[in-house]
């Protein structure tokens, strides 16, 4: 079996109301698609974290390293394209843009052994996760504090055992938010905070000091991703357990969080930290130094099928009787796209998901729906 294509995908949609974290502010959906086709007519899906436009030039210029290539041997590939670039890419767009190559790659693999992913992967330890709701950004022209309360009633309404709001806005105010959320949610509902890096270490340790009464499981984010030295002083200042990861790529860039304890949990994304490839090593490096992992999930139903498969090969650490499971981050922000693009959509029932049995990532691609979000000229 040989590559003979690989294409891009953009998706777009303008948003109604234009929402921010601390760090980014949304006027639109914008996500990429990565297709790659095989000469025996095989075609595998994968998607890149993060900014779609330079992410699809990336995956453009690696294409003439794939081409011709065995999709199966995916080691090779992978050594392949991140020499290519490494001298000037070891971390950033470079790696997202092979996530995106490396989750098609093993898309194609289950596809030609007939078996999901998670299967390929080692094993499936589970057929379901619970899923927490992520969302109450800071929207356009709306009070964020009665949004976001409302946001979590309806998720809590939905059946989600957890959610995780947006802060970084301020010392005063956040906790002005969490202490609303934290009435809507009641006393059993897990809540998280996610800063987006918007804090500096001061301003973190102060806010996880205050913020511990309302019961949070985790402080995401809560200084800028290279300032590691930052992270141990938030971490060993307040209380809170510290997650971050969404933004460090591959085992090198894994490696000095994990192994000084940055954080309690890290989160990298599959379709961002360097694909499935990646992946397993960081699981590997995160287990060896009893480091929780959680998967992050920012896109389309493609990405929540990488990371359900994923999930659904994490070996339970510890082994016990009754598992630690991960939970899926799950996206409820407006984005009529990011389930449009399969057949048969990855939602939740009363928090639960499913994941998906077929092969490969256990999802169809809906091309009508590709063509329907495309980029409109002008
Ligand atoms: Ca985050």
């Amino acid at each position: 079996m040989k590559i003979v294509d690989v294409r891009t995908h953009l998706l777009e949609h303008r948003l109604e109301t234009a929402f921010e974290s601390a760090s980014m502010r949304f006027d639109k959906r914008l996500h990429l698609l990565v297709e790659i086709e095989c000469d025996n007519g095989i075609t595998g899906w994968g998607e890149c974290l993060g900014p779609a436009l330079p992410n699809a030039a990336i995956v453009g210029i690696y294409k003439q390293w794939l081409i011709g290539q065995d999709p199966l041997q995916t080691e090779k590939v992978w050594a392949t394209l991140y020499n290519a670039l490494r001298d000037q890419g070891q971390r950033g767009l470079t790696i997202t843009a092979i996530s995106g190559i490396d989750v098609a790659l093993w898309d194609i693999k289950g596809k030609h052994f007939g078996v999901p992913v998670s299967i390929l992967l080692g094993g499936r330890f589970r057929e379901t996760v619970r899923a927490y709701a992520t969302g109450s950004f800071k929207r356009d022209g709306v009070d964020r504090l009665a949004d976001n309360a409302a946001d979590v009633a309806r998720y809590r309404a939905e059946g989600f055992h957890a959610t995780k709001i947006k802060i970084g806005f301020g010392v005063e105010e956040d906790l002005r938010v969490i202490q609303a959320v934290r009435e809507v949610a009641g006393e059993n509902m897990r809540l998280m905070i996610d800063a987006n890096h918007g804090y500096d270490a001061m301003e973190a340790v102060e806010l996880g000091r205050r913020a511990v009464e309302y019961g949070i499981d985790w402080f995401e984010e809560p200084v800028a991703p290279e300032q590691l030295g930052a992270y141990r002083a938030v971490r060993a200042g307040q209380p809170i357990p510290i997650a971050a990861g969404e933004t460090w790529h591959t085992r090198w860039g894994m490696r000095e969080p994990i192994e000084t304890r940055c954080v309690d949990i890290v989160q990298p994304d599959i379709c961002g930290c360097g694909g499935f490839t990646e992946a397993r090593r960081i699981a590997d490096l995160a287990a060896l130094h009893g480091v929780r992992l959680i998967p992050h999930v920012w896109g389309t139903a493609v990405q929540i099928a990488a990371a359900l498969q994923f999930m659904g090969a994490m070996v339970p650490n510890p082994v016990r009787t009754a598992p630690l499971d991960p939970i899926l981050e799950f996206d409820r922000t407006d984005n009529p796209f990011r389930q449009a693009v399969v057949t048969t959509p990855l939602e939740h029932q009363r928090g639960v998901v499913a994941i998906p049995a077929g092969p490969g990532l256990g999802i169809e691609i809906n091309r009508d729906a590709l063509k329907e979000f495309a980029p409109k000229a002008g």
